[in-house]
């Protein structure tokens, strides 16, 4: 134990007195008013155990951890186009770019976000989220209608758009694109990624020995990236991926791409790309011009995230007779619509769902982490508002739970997004304007951190 300083001088003082005092019986009583100094309390210690003054303005409340919330169970389209034409497509590979247009539009009435090739990495790596159900269109090989035709189609829609290119087919003449057109590309919302230099088949040894095999590997994979960069990098849509030439690869080209570094390589094996899917082996659909075949299926998801307990709680579920029985789970606000509020109120209903262990269940929001929900197991409703403004474009939400006497997890995940401008416009309606001290206040309470209490 220490003595705090002021025991010590009233003890040293008091033994001062007692020491001159020497066996003097006087002594006795002045020790006793010493002691009762030390057991009394200061005035500064008095003050010190007064409630502060109402005027003292709070320390600011601890930063509250962000948590990202990533939608793993989210599943992309990866589209592959090559060449356009104004005519009839005279084959596989060259498509009508009214075509093109029609299905872009079809893109959009699926109500299916477009996203670009750094999100699509963004998301695969964990750094950021993307919509449950969404859309990359890539364009192979550096055909001069990729800018001519496909490019005015691309800006109608404002779809990002990702075009692979190889270093032997650039700014050669013919219908090759010119680096200024690859410039507008670029400026357009295009990423710029690697086709190899040659476009030749990558697994094909052609004769060489295992050292010359490595070394063409790595010139294709190297140098063709090296050559984007130094005349594109300025732009920086340049992003460190590749399609193989005809979807072709083996082993030793994979393991040399991941060495020269990149984030993805693609192929054409039309399949959706989910979260667990080997960055090196991302399947794309590539459209054909002459058939439908291969883009319908990129758009039909099924309706509905598939969940991690194997049933598909938000897809349309059919009754024994054929009939449409409506989803399992219903969620508000519905998955990959867009919203012009920043403080939506989210609503599951569970009520088809048998035996919920109320408990159990986990709501978890993007950027608020872990939520306090309210949940009545009478009406099977699950509710949560978000307290501040989203801050946020896409919002991804998890719901998980168990059943009573089940120890394995359901989960549902699902996201919407927001429309920043719509949400603009309607604050501006109601809010007077910024010179308002109110409506600045407010401002600045969506701007502090959110604060998440856990729930059970
Ligand atoms: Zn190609």
């Amino acid at each position: 134990m220490t003595f705090p300083m002021r025991h010590l001088t009233v003890l040293s003082a008091g033994l001062g007195v007692a020491l001159l005092l020497g066996s003097c019986e006087k002594a006795a009583p002045y020790l006793d008013k010493v002691k009762k100094a030390l057991d009394r309390e200061t005035e500064e210690e008095i003050a010190a155990r007064q409630p502060k003054p109402p005027t003292e303005i709070p320390p600011p409340p601890a930063p509250v951890k962000m948590e990202l919330v990533i939608n793993k169970e989210a599943r992309v389209s990866v589209l592959g186009y090559h060449d356009f034409t104004e005519g009839a497509s005279s084959n596989d590979m060259i498509l009508n770019v009214a075509d093109f247009r029609s299905q872009m539009q079809a893109i959009r009435d699926a109500k299916l976000p477009v996203i670009s090739m750094r999100q699509f990495l963004d998301w695969k790596q964990g750094k950021a989220d993307i919509p449950a159900q969404c859309v990359m269109i890539t364009i192979d090989d550096g055909w001069k209608a990729t800018h001519t035709l496909a490019l005015g189609v691309l800006k109608e829609f404002g779809y990002p758009f990702t075009v692979f290119l190889y270093k032997n087919y650039i700014h050669i003449g013919g219908r090759s694109l010119t680096h200024d057109e690859i410039r507008e590309i670029a400026a357009s919302g295009g990423t710029i990624s690697s086709h190899s230099v040659s476009h030749k088949n990558l697994s094909s040894r052609g004769g060489r020995s295992p050292a010359a095999y490595d070394a063409w590997l790595r010139e294709e994979l190297v140098e063709s990236m090296r050559f984007l960069e130094e005349n594109y990098g300025d732009t920086g849509a340049v992003v460190k991926t590749f399609a193989f030439p005809f979807g072709i690869y083996n082993d030793r080209v994979l393991e040399l791409a991941r060495e020269a570094g990149y984030e993805a390589c693609f192929t054409v094996n039309g399949k959706k790309t989910t979260w667990e899917i080997e960055d090196m082996e991302i399947g794309r659909y590539v459209v054909h011009g002459t058939t439908l075949a291969n883009f319908d299926p990129a758009l039909d998801f099924g309706g509905g995230a598939v969940t991690t307990g194997g049933r598909r709680l938000l897809a349309e579920q059919t009754s024994a007779d054929g009939a449409a029985a409506g989803p399992l789970v219903t969620v508000k606000p519905d998955a990959n619509t867009v919203l012009g509020n920043r403080l939506p109120l989210i609503e599951v209903d569970l009520s088809k769902l048998q035996g919920v262990d109320p408990a159990s269940i986990i709501l978890r929001v993007s950027g608020f982490g872990r939520v306090a929900h309210t949940y009545d197991p009478a009406s099977g409703r699950l509710a949560y508002q978000i307290p501040q403004r989203l801050r946020v474009e896409t919002c991804a939400v998890q719901l998980s739970f168990r059943h009573a006497g089940s120890k394995q997890n359901e989960s549902i995940g699902w996201t919407f997004r927001i429309d920043p401008l719509a949400d603009y416009l309607s604050s501006e309606a109601t809010a007077p304007g910024k010179s308002d001290p109110v409506a600045e206040k407010e401002e600045s309470a969506a701007l502090s951190p959110p604060t998440a209490t856990p729930s059970l």
